[in-house]
């Protein structure tokens, strides 16, 4: 057998989208609690703080003027505009951190999808999920009940403007029961680590089985 060290990964980025409501944050959560080897990467917001978010934990919330500064300082791996609000990830030290084999969750748009996967084709995983229906997906967003009949009218056109992207992503999952889609999301992440790639301690592994 060979020692860890010698296995060592390249960590990955893995990427969640789709339209407000089809479950996607459930699922990402859900993921973070059951794998320890992936964290979430909080991205920056200019929109309000919901009732039950945290700042830090699901978004860090700044004002315009803050998010302007972080533009300016070229900290952000990406951003795009959503809603009418800004959302960026922050680069902080993601980067370093993917060497040493550590993963990332990111729950970002299409656009943001776009701009990581150009800027670093190699590690990023993206997967997408459907909601079974329009109308189970206003059901939905209705239940949440944390946004006002206006912004979720806004918020159903533009789920429709997501959905168009389907064929941006690696992978498409339809959450029509949510711990299906948990599973079909675990399977596609621990696919995706042993791809050959990533696996960058092969080399010398391999090198001592044929010797
Ligand atoms: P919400 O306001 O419901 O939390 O998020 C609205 C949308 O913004 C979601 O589709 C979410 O994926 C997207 N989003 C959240 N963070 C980021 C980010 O850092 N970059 C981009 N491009 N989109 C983001």
């Amino acid at each position: 057998m060979a020692e860890n060290d010698q296995l060592h990964r390249r960590g990955l980025m893995f990427i969640l989208s789709s339209p407000s409501g089809a479950g996607k944050t459930t699922i990402s959560r859900k993921i973070l609690e059951a794998d320890n080897e992936i964290k979430l990467s909080v991205s920056v917001t200019t929109r309000p703080m919901r009732p039950g978010e945290e700042d830090g934990v699901h978004y860090y919330f700044v004002d315009d003027a803050e998010f302007d500064e972080m533009i300016e300082e070229d900290d952000f791996y990406e951003w795009a505009p959503v809603f009418g609000h800004r959302y960026g990830t922050p680069k902080g030290r993601i980067r370093n951190a993917l060497k040493d084999g550590q993963d990332f969750m990111f729950d970002i748009d299409w656009q943001g999808t776009q701009q990581l996967y150009q800027k670093d084709q190699q590690d990023v995983v993206r997967v997408f999920i459907l909601p079974p229906s329009i109308d189970e997906l206003r059901r939905r967003l209705e239940a949440r009940a944390q946004d006002s009949e206006d912004v979720i009218d806004s918020r159903m056109e533009r789920a429709r403007a997501e959905i168009s992207h389907w064929d941006a992503y690696d992978y498409v999952v339809i959450n029509d029961n949510v711990d299906v889609c948990f599973d079909k999301v675990r399977e596609i992440l621990s696919a995706e680590r042993m791809k050959r790639q990533r696996q960058t301690g092969l080399i010398p592994f391999v090198r001592e089985l044929m010797d």
